[in-house]
């Protein structure tokens, strides 16, 4: 049995599923995650489907998860976490008190959880997973449209509008197949695109004050007193920035180290060749070849890391 068909068959079986997704969330997981939601929602209406997750105003554009979801409602619920690679990463540590559990993702498969899987990495993201789910099961599924306007602005937003090289020639028909459905691709384009006049400024500082190593790797640290004069709303995300260094011809792969509560530093580690995961995985982190995160504990574990991808990316014999 295809997955897609062994996925929709186990659906079938629960009367409540909860829809999870990961910590920090991007437009991928919230495209996906909701997008799951509005689908089975329609194809299933006598169901309760559920989606949780920490609300982030950022991300309302989208729509919202739901906040008043109960322990109780786990107890016989199947749970899908979506995009989200490492369990620790799952968002509500609720998501492993459901009767079954299945994950959904295109992330390299580092930690093979739940009771049935469906996992590609050749993926450009989860929402195109999702319309592969829905294709799949045409014949039992509906895809609203807003469902389609979710998928949607999951793809624009982890291929970074369709230049990154996990975007493929299906990615490009899967987006075209969600536009015949007549939402405002536009309006989901200008969505993700537009950044506050406060992201503006700091964009500027990171073009100026970025460090480009002679071998093409490229660093900035951001801690909280070099956000401060920046008044960054909560709607704004340091996201926007991350792939700035990548519009510049001399750098290969950068990394930001965000300062986040504790005072640790959240790493964001993008390539435009060398593979990067490996050296996220070092510092307990992990994520696409291209793309990962992790967390430096201090200034030392910093200076490694920019140290790591110094070497990493000379020794990179490249294209
Ligand atoms: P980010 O820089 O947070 O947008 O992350 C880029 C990619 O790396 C995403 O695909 C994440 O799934 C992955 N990633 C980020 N942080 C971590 C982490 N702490 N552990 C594992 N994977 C991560």
């Amino acid at each position: 049995m295809a997955i897609q068909t062994a996925i929709l068959e186990e659906i079938k079986r629960y009367q409540t599923i909860i829809i999870h997704r990961h910590q920090h969330p991007d437009p991928d997981c919230v495209g996906a995650q909701l997008g799951l939601r509005t689908i089975l929602r329609a194809s299933f209406p006598a169901k309760t489907i559920l989606a949780v997750g920490k609300h982030y105003p950022g991300f309302d554009w989208l729509g919202q998860a739901d906040q008043n979801v109960s322990d109780d409602q786990y107890k016989d619920a199947l749970v899908i976490v979506v995009d989200t690679a490492n369990q620790p990463r799952v968002d509500d540590a609720r998501w492993e008190t459901g009767k079954a559990v299945i994950k959904i993702d295109h992330h390299p498969n580092d930690d093979a959880f739940g009771d049935l899987q469906w996992v590609d990495d050749q993926a450009s993201s989860t929402s195109e997973l999702l319309t592969d789910f829905y294709t799949a099961n045409e014949a039992e599924l509906t895809l609203p449209q807003e469902a389609a306007r979710l998928f949607y602005a999951g793809i624009v937003g982890d291929t970074g509008r369709f230049m990154y090289p996990a975007t493929s020639a299906h990615t490009m028909a899967v987006a075209g197949q969600l536009m015949t459905t007549g939402f405002s691709a536009n309006d989901v384009n200008q969505a993700e695109d537009e950044i506050s006049p406060a992201m503006a400024r700091l964009s500027a500082y990171v073009y100026q004050n970025l460090t480009i190593l002679p071998s093409g790797a490229a660093y900035l640290k951001l801690s909280d007193a070099d956000l401060e004069p920046f008044e960054l709303a909560e709607t704004d995300s340091t996201s926007a920035v991350v792939p700035l260094p990548g519009k510049i011809t001399t750098v290969k792969a950068w990394a930001f180290f965000v300062e986040v509560k504790d005072h640790t530093y959240r790493i964001r580690l993008r390539s435009k060749g060398p593979s990067i995961n490996g050296l996220a995985k070092q510092h307990g982190g992990g994520g696409h070849a291209l793309a990962s995160g992790a967390t430096a504990h201090d200034q030392a574990e910093i200076d490694q890391v920019i140290q790591e991808l110094d070497t990493l990316v000379a020794q990179d014999k490249g294209e």
